[in-house]
């Protein structure tokens, strides 16, 4: 669903008295999960008239996470999970409190509504999940817990079915420049088919994966850097450096946001033939999404038919999907280039 239709559930809810003990919000905690949840723990804490406000003293505490009422917790930096650690005190453990569990089940500082967010609840291991699920068999009054989540499959069933659960959608994700502007050039080049042109082009797009690749490497270790710095403070977890399975798993992440980049370029190149489908189909120009080419747009939607610009939408969706499988990036970009009708003259 839409985040504002979310958005208007949830208020309506909360002014009819009828809130969820706990709401699954799906989507991405840096994104519209995020930006919902500080949303609602507004509303719970802002005083005005029609909360949230979004502009007292209160509002932005919360949004600044600093309102005494809310509690976030998130994985740990190295183990990349939510302990049971987080959950409650436990013998042995260096954790300094606030503990979750312990922190919720108290009364409330400013005398109204206590909160806490789980930022990527999926990482709940299952020791942490089954202290967790105790609580949400038996809310403590004036309690809510939001749970953040872009892999909500990952999460126990036991959990899910305690959890009032929303779907958001997200915007899809954009290409970062010079990026964008050195695919659109391939696309608004010379013709893309025909061997020679094709493999040329395939040749462009590939060195802007390639920089990709280089640029994920760059920002994962970067960050996981930074987490080390983190775990090391964290007393009580041992820190494995430059282990083999550390490698393996670096790997791993680097090669998740290398295929969100991809993704990306992919939709570049989809609202592309898109922009060609629609000029030809007769829409308003200015519904394109390439608008700075338009008029190489317009000029090429004329020499295609109908049947042509829907050919290319749809073997984009070939070519992304030949992408999951690990085949030759280049080669299959030569061969789908190769087979485009692209209206260039
Ligand atoms: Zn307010």
């Amino acid at each position: 669903m839409r985040p504002e239709t979310a958005r208007e559930l949830v208020s309506d809810a909360f002014r009819r008295g009828r809130m969820a003990h706990a709401y699954l919000l799906a989507g991405s905690p840096r994104g519209a999960a995020g930006e919902l949840a500080v949303h609602i723990l507004q509303m719970l804490a802002c005083g005005q008239d029609e909360p949230p406000c979004g502009a007292c003293e209160r509002c932005r505490q919360v949004a600044g996470r600093a309102w005494c009422d809310n509690l976030w917790v998130a994985p740990r930096k190295k183990s990349r999970a939510i302990s049971i650690e987080q959950m409650r005190r436990t013998e042995g453990s260096r954790m300094p409190p606030p503990y979750l569990l312990s922190w919720l089940g108290k009364t409330s500082f400013a005398g109204g509504w206590k909160a806490a967010v789980l930022e990527g609840a999926d990482r709940l291991n299952e020791a942490a999940a089954n202290a967790l699920l105790k609580m949400l068999e038996e809310p403590p009054p004036w309690t809510l817990l939001l749970l953040l989540s872009d892999a909500p499959q990952a999460l126990p069933a036991t959990i899910l079915s305690r959890c009032q659960r929303l779907d958001l959608d997200e915007p899809p994700p954009g290409l970062d420049e010079p990026w964008r502007s050195q695919v659109l050039a391939v696309l608004a080049g010379p013709p893309l088919s025909g061997p020679v042109a094709a493999m040329a082009a395939a040749q462009r797009l590939a060195a802007v994966l390639e920089a990709m690749k280089k640029r994920a490497g760059e920002l994962v270790r970067a960050e996981s850097h930074a987490d080390e710095a983190q775990a090391e403070e964290e007393a009580d977890e041992p820190v494995r450096v430059g282990s083999p399975a550390g490698e393996e798993e670096m790997e791993a992440w680097i090669g998740a946001r290398y295929r969100e980049m991809r993704t990306a370029l992919l939709l570049t190149m989809q609202r592309w033939f898109r922009d060609l489908l629609a000029l030809r189909a007769g829409a308003d120009p200015a519904v394109a999404h390439c608008r700075e080419h338009l008029a190489t747009l317009q000029e090429r939607a004329r020499r295609l038919t109908l049947a042509q610009a829907l050919a290319n939408v749809e073997s984009i969706e070939d070519l992304a999907r030949q992408m999951e499988r690990n085949l030759p990036e280049q080669a299959l970009l030569e061969y789908w280039l190769d087979r485009l009708a692209d209206g260039a003259a």
